[in-house]
């Protein structure tokens, strides 16, 4: 640019995209005042949104100074398709969904619908509703040896609303583990489980906050890991945790492992790839996969960040490239007793022992 005057100059860069430094503006944000060529933005905005397929809403922001950038704003520069699919990442009480094994159709646990407003007494109607599922499944056992306090309890509390988004989590998990042991233990009736099934999904539709939602309908898929695809041509089940076919008896790693010695693989088979690179998130319980990378893992379900080694939650004590529990070479225990140990149960084993019964 020896040929342009000290003034020249300075308008040259004045009008040039503060991304690629080549093209001249198209556009300036309103608040801060950066500038892009339409290309640059539209590249950038595609890029955010394409890798925003976590359960959080994703803000869009200055490439430059970080700044939040409205919808209505960046949403003028860019193709309707990537507005579109924005919304469809980025709805609160966005469904956790994976696509059918058999036929792609995308398939999730659950959707949320926020209980109507002017409808004041719909939220207090379900609560009670539970508590009268709770109650019925109780009548069921018809042994008089036992007093279940703890299902009693349950009850109340659905009775008396007792509960906050901070507790609605823990409450979930509570009645799910109190049931399925009562039903297991209690009733020895598989045909029971359904029940639980359905007081889980009502307990799901309370009224809560989009962050209580997206930790809940992970516990639900925690105990009722299966769904049927909804391609009524195809009614394929499979688990939403791992996205293979329905696998009751095993855990997803145990029947990736027989998948794999029955179509006898080789080092090129997708399954082994996978079954090597893959770890349960110790919060959603959802299996998910890591190339390469540091020992710090942000789940993409569900933003729990964890040691890729110890599955710890992430804190000072694991280095990104050391493990405090395991050491540097160290491999972690692959058993089910360490598996165990993250609080996520096993529902494979647990289902089974239901529907092979009777
Ligand atoms: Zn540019
Ligand atoms: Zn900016
Ligand atoms: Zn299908
Ligand atoms: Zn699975
Ligand atoms: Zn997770
Ligand atoms: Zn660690």
């Amino acid at each position: 640019m020896d040929h342009l005057s000290p003034q020249q100059d300075l308008s040259y860069w004045v009008e040039r995209c503060s991304i690629c430094f080549d093209a001249r503006l198209d556009l300036c944000l309103d608040y801060c005042r950066d500038q892009f060529c339409l290309d640059c933005f539209q590249k950038y905005v595609k890029e955010v949104v394409t890798s925003s397929w976590g359960l959080s809403v994703k803000k869009i922001r200055c490439p430059v100074c970080q700044i939040h950038i409205a919808q209505s704003e960046w949403s003028k520069y860019v193709p309707e398709d990537t507005v579109e699919l924005y919304n469809k990442h980025n709805r609160p009480y966005r469904s956790f969904s994976r696509h059918c094994p058999r036929c792609e159709t995308e398939t999730v646990a659950c959707e949320y619908t926020k209980p109507r407003p002017f409808f004041h007494h719909s939220d207090g109607h379900r609560s009670k509703l539970i508590q009268k599922m709770i109650l019925e499944l109780l009548a069921v056992c018809n042994s008089r040896l036992h007093r279940h306090s703890d299902i009693h309890q349950l009850a109340t509390t659905f009775e008396q609303q007792d509960w906050r988004n901070s507790t609605l989590h823990s409450l979930h998990k509570r009645t799910m583990v109190t049931l399925m042991d009562f039903v297991d233990h209690d009733l020895h009736d598989p045909s029971q489980i359904s029940k639980v099934y359905s007081i889980s999904r009502q307990i799901l539709l309370l009224d809560m906050k989009s962050e209580t939602w997206k930790r809940l309908q992970f516990s639900h898929i925690s105990f009722f890991p299966n769904v049927e695809c909804p391609n009524s041509a195809c009614c394929t089940p499979f688990c939403l945790q791992c996205g293979y076919e329905k696998h009751l008896g095993r855990t997803c790693e145990a029947n990736m492992q027989q998948r794999m010695t029955l179509t006898g693989s080789t080092d090129m088979d997708p399954i082994k790839w996978k079954l090597e690179h893959s770890k349960r998130c110790p919060s959603c319980s959802i299996l998910i996969t890591r190339d390469e990378g540091c020992n710090k893992v942000d789940c993409s379900f569900c933003g729990h960040a964890f040691c890729w080694l110890c599955c710890s939650s992430w804190s000072e004590k694991c280095g990104f490239y050391k493990c405090a529990t395991l050491g540097l070479t160290q491999q972690p225990d692959k058993t089910s007793e360490a598996k165990a140990e993250l609080g996520v149960p096993d529902m494979h084993h647990i289902l089974s022992k239901f529907f092979s019964r009777g």
